[in-house]
C-alpha cells in the first residue's frame, strides 16, 4: 500500500541536513502533542541569508521527511522567503503527505519560523510581531474525522 509517495520515502531514509550548527545564529524548537515529535531547527545567517541550516527531529516518519524538505527548500535563500514556507509547501515538494499527517509538516513551518524570531530577538532586529503567532493560539482546529 503506497501511504507515502517516493519522495516522502527517499527523505525519510535518507534526510537531507541532519545535526547541529554550535554557533547557529537562530534555534527554533517545537513540538506536537499529536504524535509526540519534537523538532528542532538551527540556522546560519549570513546577511539576510540562511547560509546553512541542520536540524534534529525526533518524531514520525513524516516529521523527519518534512523537516528534512523543509531545510532544502529554505537553505540559501534570504529570510523573507523562508518565512514565506508553509507547511502546504513542504507537503507538495514531497508529492504529499497522507491527510493526518499534514499536521507533522506543520512543524517544520514553525521550528522555522521559531528559529528566524531567536535570530530577530537576539540582534534586536525589529519585525513584524504578527507574522509570528503564538502557535498554541492556533490550536483551535476542528477534527472533521472525529
Ligand atoms: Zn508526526
Amino acid at each position: 500500500m503506497a501511504l507515502y509517495s517516493e519522495k516522502v520515502m527517499d527523505h525519510f531514509n535518507n534526510p537531507r541536513n541532519v545535526g547541529v550548527i554550535e554557533d547557529a545564529d537562530g534555534v527554533g524548537e517545537v513540538g506536537n502533542a499529536k504524535c509526540g515529535d519534537i523538532m528542532k531547527i538551527y540556522l546560519k545567517i549570513d546577511g539576510d541569508i540562511i547560509s546553512d541550516v541542520k536540524f534534529k527531529t525526533f518524531g514520525c516518519g513524516s516529521a523527519i521527511a518534512s523537516s528534512s524538505m523543509a531545510t532544502e527548500l529554505i537553505k540559501g535563500k534570504p529570510l523573507s522567503q523562508a518565512l514565506e514556507l508553509t507547511n502546504k509547501a513542504v507537503a507538495e515538494a514531497l508529492d504529499g503527505l497522507p491527510a493526518h499527517k499534514m499536521h507533522c509538516s506543520v512543524l517544520a513551518e514553525e521550528a522555522i519560523r521559531s528559529a528566524i524570531k531567536d535570530y530577530y530577538d537576539k540582534n534586536g532586529i525589529e519585525y513584524d510581531k504578527t507574522r509570528f503567532p503564538d502557535p498554541h493560539e492556533e490550536e483551535e482546529h476542528h477534527f472533521e474525522d472525529d
